[in-house]
Order: C-alpha cells, then structure tokens, then sequence
C-alpha cells in the first residue's frame, strides 16, 4: 500500500476541519470513517419514511457562527445560510411563563422586567468584546489572551457565576432560569466554572453573531467542508472503521476519536504514562435523545416559546441545580433538562403539510439504558399541554446506546469528556501541546482535546497547525476562504 501524507480517522466537524486545513497547505490527505456517511455530529437523513429530514446529532449552531475556523472558512460564501431566529432560545416555566433570549439584548431585558439591568450588565460588556471572548474560549487555552481585558471580563464572571453566587443579582425567576439553561450545555454539576464560563459565552452569543440553523439542516455544514476537501486533492473513505494504527499508511495520523478509541487503535504503541493518563479520563453524563415526527408546531402555553430556536425544558434554577447535579454523580432524577428544536421555526422548508421534524434530547447519568420517550414527551408536554396528541412518529436512542452509532460518544456522552474544571484546561491530558501524542506523526483532533465539544473546527484546527509544524516543518497557516489556497502568515487565533 503506498503512503500518504496524512491520514485523519473520523469525519466529524474536526476531522473535517483538520482536513480542510492540511489539504489547503498541500498535503496528501485522506480522511477514514466508519459510518456510510461522512460527518459525525453533523449528519442529517431522513427518517420515518416520511420525506422529512432529521438532525441526528447537532442542531443548532452558535459556535459554527462564531468560531475563528469558520469565520476563517466562511460558510457565507460557500452556500452554507445560518438562519437567525428570532428569539434564540426560550426557557418555559409553569404557569404559562417563559423567559426569551430576543437577539435583540434591548428586547430581552425590557421582558425581563426588573431583572433586566442585571441581564444587561451582565451581557453588554460581554457583547462589546464579543470576538475576543469567542478567541480566548475557542484557543488551544496553551497562550497568553490576546485581548487581557476580554479575559478579565470572563474570569470575573465565571467566579461569580461558577460559585453560585452570580444568581443573587437576580430577583424573579425568569432571569436565573434563562441563565442557568444555557449552563447546562456544559452538561455537569451546576454550579461550576466550566458551566459558568458556558453560560457567558453561548449566553452573549444570543444576542450577537446568534445561536442559528443551517438551511437544510446541519449536514450542509459537513457537506460544505468534504467538498473543499475534494477540492483541494483529499480523498474521503466511507464504511469502515479503522481497528488499529497499523492499518494507516501515512507520515502523519490524526485521530478524531475519543480517547478510549485512541486507546483501542494505538494504546499498546503508546507510552505507559500515557496510556494511564488516557484511561484516567472521565466521560460526563449522556444524551438520550428523541427524534418526533409532528403533525404541527408544538402548542407551547407561552406562544412565543414557538418563536424561539432551541427550547429549554429545566423550571427554575434549583429544578435545574438538583437535576444536572445528580446526573453528574450518575444519578437517574426522573425530571431530566431537556432540550428541544423546531427547526422549521426558521427554515420552513423543513416541513411537509402534517409532517414536522422536531428534535429533543435529555441529560441523563452516562450509560444509562433507558428509552428517553416516555420522559422526554411528558416533560414537553408539561409546558405545553396537548403535545402528545401531535406527534406522528418516533425514534428514540438511549445515551447506553449512542456509543454504537458513533464509538467517539463513550457512555451517551456528546461531550466527549466530563466538562470538570480539570478537563476544560487540560483535555485529555495536561500536555503543553494537547493535540501531539508521544508517538512520533499520531496526533488527537477529536473534541476531547481543546477548547473541546460543540461543532467550531478548532480542536481539528488546532491538531492540524500542530500536525504541520510538528511533522511537515511548516510553520505558515494556510489561508481558509473559499477559493484556491495559499500559505497565509498569520493564524485567526
Ligand atoms: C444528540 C446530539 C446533539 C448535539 N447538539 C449540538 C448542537 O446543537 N450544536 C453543537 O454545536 N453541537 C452539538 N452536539 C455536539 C457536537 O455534535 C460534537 O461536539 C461534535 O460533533 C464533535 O465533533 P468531533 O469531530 O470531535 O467528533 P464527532 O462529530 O463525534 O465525529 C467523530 C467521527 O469519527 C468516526 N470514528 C470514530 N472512531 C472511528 C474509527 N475507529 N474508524 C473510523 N471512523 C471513526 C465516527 O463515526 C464519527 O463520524 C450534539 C451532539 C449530539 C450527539
């Protein structure tokens, strides 16, 4: 078999990205996935027979709009639309209440009522130097902050917030509720400073560069970075899952895998501390998510719940508190948060007269083999009486069972990798260089390394610059718009 320059296991946004990357700067790159179709967390196919597509995996794209990569990438330009809703997401409450995070901050705060100053102190300074907050998170956290007021502005906000103390600024409960949903991304204990540092950049986002869809769904993303890819001479194989390192004829392998799969392919080749470190690393809780076919929008009591991207279905703050707790020590609550998007909200054409796609999932304690369904339909239907009467069809995947579909999800965990506050500055392992293994050209891209999960290219990004410098000696950055590439001077981030 002949060797290539780089061979990459695993298409998801990362692998992607470090694809996009090393075949710009010249490279031979071929790209191996195990799936029949290409784009881990960012497919999109038809289910229920029913004509109408379903996001599998990511739905709604605030990093995608923000990220160094795709700015850099812009997916603008290459046909990829994010559409905007009007509100980003809401987070209903019993009674028919519900909080909005409006786009427009100015909107927020004024429903908001009293908490509204507080809403805007919180956000505005975070809006005015949105970029360099979006850099600083999304770095390889290995370099000094290019803008030290930006990280000041954050890191006095993740300690008032990590430590709980934050919710006190608040007097309703609305405000602590909106808040504490977008927290849960972070999918562990709450309060942290990880779920802190989550809730201020995904929560200023809404407001900014927006939390959007792409038109069609999200495997216009994937879609759009394999065709640069082809274009730039890489190849991409589908159907087989690559069992171990020796299969891979190439200078140098990036593996966007979990670390257990890293350890599958290559832990016998790998240094004994290593290794160790590996099997030291932690899964967070899983996802088990249900994919609803609808005969119309979902009847929220609150209407203007129906206005938003992405629903929030946690109550108050202490509901959510309690929940995300338990599920981080790995125990069942039986009120899961629970995430739901209507993407034919802002993308109409996603719907079929009768047939709507509608996708929810809920944060359940990693491994757990239970069928989300009954749960996850209930808790819609707290907030929005009469939703089970609409629905047509359903597939539901227990978080037990997410590790089959894609081996990178150990346990249900999208996140690949407990967000503790460890593992947010050091994934997989404290390294001063994240991305580069001790095996000479093997390289980790996948979300377990940083600035870690959600669908912004930049652990593929920044796995790919290492790659290059570390295995080709080229130090230039290739430059990413659409159109042939050149070797660029300076890196986005
Ligand atoms: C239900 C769900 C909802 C989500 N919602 C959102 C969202 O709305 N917005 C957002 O930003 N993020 C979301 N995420 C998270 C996001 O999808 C992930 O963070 C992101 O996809 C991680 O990218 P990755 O490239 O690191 O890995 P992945 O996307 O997991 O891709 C890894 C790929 O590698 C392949 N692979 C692994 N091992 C092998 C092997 N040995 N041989 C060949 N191929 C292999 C897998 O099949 C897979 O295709 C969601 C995830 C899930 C599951």
């Amino acid at each position: 078999m002949s060797t290539t320059d780089v061979a990459i296991v695993g298409t998801g946004p990362n692998g992607l990205a470090a694809g996009v990357v090393l075949a710009r700067a010249g490279l031979r790159v071929e790209l191996h996935e195990a799936a029949d179709t290409i784009g881990g967390g960012l497919r999109t196919a038809s289910l229920f027979d029913s004509g109408v597509v379903h996001d599998i995996c990511s739905a709604v794209h605030p990093m995608a709009a923000a990220s160094p990569f795709f700015r850099a990438f812009d997916l603008a330009a290459r046909g990829v639309e994010l559409l905007q809703p009007e509100i980003g997401y809401a987070h209903p409450l019993d009674g028919g209440r519900a909080a909005l995070a409006h786009r427009s901050l100015a909107e927020t705060c004024a429903r908001l009522g009293a908490d509204g100053p507080a809403w805007h102190r919180l956000m505005s300074p975070l809006l005015e130097r949105s970029e360099a907050v979006v850099d600083l998170v999304l770095s390889g956290q290995r370099t000094l902050p290019r803008d030290p007021a930006a990280a000041l502005l954050l890191a006095s906000r993740v300690a008032v917030h990590g430590s709980g103390l934050g919710v006190r600024s608040f007097r309703g409960e609305e405000a602590p509720a909106l808040l504490a949903g977008v927290a849960t991304h972070a999918v562990g204990r709450l309060p942290s400073p990880a779920s802190a540092a989550v809730a201020m950049l995904l929560g200023h986002l809404a407001h900014g560069t927006g939390w959007p869809l792409p038109r069609g769904g999200s495997g216009r993303i994937a879609q759009a970075m394999a065709e640069d890819i082809t274009a730039h001479g890489g190849v991409l194989h589908t159907g087989h899952r690559v069992t171990d390192l020796a299969e891979l004829h190439a200078h140098a392998v990036l593996f966007d895998t979990s670390p257990k799969g890293l350890l599958a392919l290559a832990g016998g080749r790998l240094p004994r501390a290593y290794r160790r470190a590996l099997e030291r690393f932690r899964y967070g809780p899983g996802a088990a998510k249900v994919d609803f076919l609808v005969s119309e929008p979902v009847p929220w009591a609150d209407p203007a719940v129906g206005r938003a991207g992405t629903v929030h279905l946690g109550g108050t703050y202490s509901e959510m508190v309690r929940q995300e707790t338990a599920n981080a020590r790995g125990v069942r609550t039986g009120k899961p948060f629970v995430l739901v998007v209507d993407p034919a909200v802002v993308d109409p054409g996603r719907a079929l007269p009768g047939k709507r796609p509608l996708w929810a999932y809920a944060h359940v304690p990693n491994g757990d083999p239970t069928d989300p369904y009954d749960l996850v339909r209930a808790t819609i239907e707290r907030y929005a009486p009469g939703f089970g009467d609409t629905v047509v069809a359903h597939r539901s995947v227990a978080a037990a069972a997410y590790e089959a579909y894609n081996p990178n999800y150990v346990g249900g965990d999208i996140g690949s990798g407990a967000m503790t506050l460890r593992q947010s500055l050091a994934r997989p392992v404290p390294r001063l260089d994240p991305y580069r293994t001790p095996l000479p050209g093997v390289f980790l891209c996948s979300s377990a390394t940083p600035p870690g999960p959600s669908v912004h290219g930049m652990s593929g990004y920044l796995a790919a610059l290492s790659a290059l410098r570390h295995r080709f000696g080229i130090r230039d950055v290739p430059d990413l718009a659409p159109g042939p590439a050149s070797l660029a001077f300076a890196s986005p981030v």
